[in-house]
């Protein structure tokens, strides 16, 4: 690990007044702190924010949520407003790492995790794109099992590993961030980014800009919504495809509108509106179901390893959907 300094900030506004292109935010350092051991992520000095107070979950007066971006996430998935209002997201969250590492994961640094791919995790291979810009893509001919399968570009093919980032997607969260000239708010689909010509760029955050809180709007999904992750062992494993689907039905049982959002299928959260379009108005059914998964995947385009996914990521949208009519 490079030697770098230290900082502990007391507030918000001392943080951002800290940062700099160098620095990078500390909070529950799962993630960060893996990266500086091995050589990818080499700040020179580490603002520590943990003791900043941004850590409760908290009704808004529309009805929604405010989730601090320092609760951590087992916390997060365990608050009661939480399982009652978006047990998608409960069940996204509870999918992803281990409970150790929930127990000390961030809500800010779960939306700011990065790719596993294995070249970029490691800095003897010398092809990444996202690692070193201007070197190549070593999985784009090499081990491409776990890639994209949209919105990929030459350039990368790498997927976003997290899962709470795919409900949020869906749940149509709103990521508030500070930075030196202010507060934003970023809508969670245009929080992270497709790779392009840029793909060491993972999101739009500015870098001076400390995320604050992650909000929810109210929600007419929490009685049919459900979180399905595909992945190669049972626990402590990231997604091969994992999909968020949450229906909103009417007395008649109709489908008034859909939300669908993928994981590990692209570099960022993938939400197919034309499929949630095409069911909005039908009465659910098997075949309904499998038609959304056929619109999910329009445009796939998959590589030697993964060709796999493309029927993986249909069947696992009709399926989610049938989950989450009959949850309730
Ligand atoms: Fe690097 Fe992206 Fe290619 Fe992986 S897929 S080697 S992260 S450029």
């Amino acid at each position: 690990m490079n030697p770098f300094q230290y900082e502990r900030a007391r507030d918000v506004a001392g943080a951002v007044r800290s940062v700099s292109p160098r620095s990078k935010f500390l909070a529950g350092g799962t993630n960060l702190i893996d990266l500086m051991k091995n050589g990818v992520e080499r700040p020179e000095m580490l603002i520590d924010v943990n003791r900043v107070a941004l850590a409760t979950i908290d009704s808004l007066p529309d009805g929604g949520l405010r989730l601090g971006a320092l609760a951590r996430n087992a916390d997060t998935a365990n608050h009661p407003l939480v399982r009652q209002r978006y047990p998608l997201l409960s069940l996204a969250i509870l999918s992803g790492a281990s409970p150790q590492l929930r127990n000390l994961a961030t809500n800010g640094g779960n939306l700011l995790q990065r790719t596993r791919c294995p070249y970029f995790m490691d800095p003897v291979f010398p092809q990444c794109n996202k690692r070193a810009p201007g070197t190549g893509c070593g999985a784009l001919d090499g081990f491409n099992r776990m890639h994209a399968i949209l919105g990929a570009s030459d350039q990368c093919i790498a997927v976003h590993p997290s899962d709470m980032c795919v409900a949020l997607t869906a749940l149509e969260a709103n990521i508030r961030v500070q930075g030196k000239s202010g507060e934003r708010t970023i809508k969670m689909a245009d929080f992270h980014r497709l790779p392009g010509d840029t793909p060491e760029a993972d999101t739009n955050l500015k870098p001076d800009e400390l995320i604050v809180s992650i909000d929810l709007p109210p929600s007419p999904y929490a009685a049919h919504s459900h979180y399905l992750k595909v992945r190669d062992r049972a626990s402590y494993e990231f997604a091969l495809i994992s999909v968020a689907a949450a229906l909103e039905l009417d007395s008649g049982g109709a489908i008034r509108s859909a939300r669908i959002t993928l994981g590990g299928v692209a570099h960022k959260p993938w939400r197919p509106e034309a499929a949630e379009k095409l069911i909005a108005g039908q009465k659910p059914s098997p075949s309904l179901f499998e038609m959304a998964g056929e619109a999910a995947i329009a445009g796939a385009k998959p590589y030697r390893g993964n060709a796999f996914k493309v029927e993986m990521a249909k069947r696992a949208v009709a399926r989610a959907l049938a989950n989450a009519e009959g949850v309730a």
